[in-house]
């Protein structure tokens, strides 16, 4: 099976924890790993957005494909819709001289709508994934003024799919509720997680790598530092803590969330508490296990996680999460049990799990121990099976024969 997985606004090979590389960014390059290892051959299709080769191998079966749009350098987000399609024209022409492929698995809006429309002009299956949609982070935070016209496509694309991959039953709910989208076309498959890279690691040498003293409690946050995410109930929430000694390290952000960066140090300076707060810009993925092992807990205070991977990267290293009772968060945090689930979007009841947690070192490691054990369920390889699967059903409904390779099929 060749497919045709499209990631146009954002680079699956571009460094994480910026404004707009984050969930995404890991999971269609993992997702494209994993299908590639199975057996299918995948290009993923990007917008050149520097001076970087137009075809690059990733791994055998799976390469980078970047697409003339626009100029060939970054630029904002929201800039790109009017390049899209130039986008689709050149991403056609690109499809029509390469082999043909068999399905197009689009991520986000923007490369939904472009998905769609090269779905219907190559004749393919369109499998796409939002990540987040515009209706729900209206409603999530005041503030949020996403354009009608994403939410206008977002409906579009949903009602021509073959198939909308949502990652938690939450979000299925919303498409359906907000975007009329067809319930038989959904499929809910939680996002995976790289389990060998993500697991426990000794703390006393995670805090000395870090350069972090071995007795204090140590609060983790990690993300793209945006406003979504929730970081000024986070600072009151440290702010109102009984243990004064406690330090929060703000792991993410690039020079583009510098704005944000500066509020909410100014924030910590007028509660008291910038001593406290550590902003360490973005780190490598491959590093963050050593700092989920140095925590004792990972807090994710966030308006709205269509799933929120870095809840489950913290899990898996063994650390409790005490989250925001929103979106995948309800799906992967189990209350009581791996972590907790804050229903109200207020600094207090923060404060107050989290001192909670921290007065008591056997509670948070039994939390931590049933963490990692709750998570085995995100394993790449199920999760890459089971998007196998909606592949199938996709394929299906065009009246075409999947070409699965036997591996993606193995152990139904
Ligand atoms: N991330 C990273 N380095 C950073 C900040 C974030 O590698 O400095 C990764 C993090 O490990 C996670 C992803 O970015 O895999 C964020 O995903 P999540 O689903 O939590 O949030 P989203 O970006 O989708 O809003």
């Amino acid at each position: 099976m060749r497919i045709a997985m499209v990631s146009a606004h954002t680079s699956p090979l571009a460094p994480l924890g910026g404004r707009e590389t984050g969930g995404m960014n890991v999971y269609v390059l993992e997702l494209s790993r994993e299908l590639a290892a199975l057996g299918c051959n995948v290009d993923i299709f990007t917008r050149l957005d520097g001076d970087l080769p137009r075809v690059e191998p990733v791994a055998p079966g799976l390469r980078l494909v970047r697409i003339d749009a626009g100029p060939a350098a970054p630029i904002e987000k929201e800039a790109i819709v009017a390049h899209l399609p130039e986008f689709v024209r050149n991403l056609y022409t690109f499809a029509c001289a390469a082999p043909p492929y068999d399905l197009i698995h689009s991520h986000y809006w923007q490369s939904g709508w472009a998905g769609t429309i090269l779905a219907r002009r190559l004749a393919l299956p369109h499998v796409v994934m939002f990540h987040t949609l515009g209706e729900v982070k209206n409603r999530a935070r005041f503030g949020e003024a996403e354009p009608t016209l994403r939410i206008r496509h977002e409906r579009t694309i949903a009602r021509r799919a073959d198939a909308i991959v949502t990652a938690s039953n939450h979000e299925r709910q919303l498409l359906e509720r907000y975007y009329g989208a067809d319930p038989a076309k959904m499929h809910t498959v939680p996002c995976g997680i790289d389990l060998e890279r993500f697991r426990p690691l000794p703390r006393s040498e995670a805090r000395a790598r870090l350069g972090l003293p071995a007795d204090i409690p140590i609060l983790l946050w990690v993300g793209r530092v945006e406003r979504l995410k929730g970081l000024e109930i986070l600072l009151d929430a440290v702010a109102g803590l009984e243990r004064a000694d406690a330090r929060l390290l703000i792991v993410g952000g690039d020079d583009r969330a510098a704005p944000l960066r500066a509020e909410l140090e100014a924030q910590a300076r007028a509660l008291g508490i910038a001593d406290r707060i550590t902003f360490t810009g973005a780190v490598e993925h491959a590093s963050l296990p050593w700092y989920y092992s140095a925590a004792d807990i990972c807090v994710v205070p966030s308006f709205y996680e269509s799933f929120g991977l870095v809840a489950v990267e913290a899990m898996a290293c063994g650390t409790p999460v005490v989250a925001s009772r929103v979106g995948g968060l309800t799906s992967t945090v189990i209350d009581g049990v791996t972590g907790y689930l804050i229903p109200w979007r207020c600094p207090e009841p923060f404060s107050e799990k989290l001192d909670v947690l921290l007065a008591n070192p056997e509670l948070r490691a039994n939390f931590g121990r049933a963490a990692r054990a709750s998570v085995e369920r995100f394993r790449w390889s199920t999760v890459a099976r089971r998007i196998a699967e909606v592949y199938e059903t996709a394929c299906e409904r065009r009246g075409r024969r999947p070409a699965l390779p036997p591996a993606a099929i193995a152990d139904r």
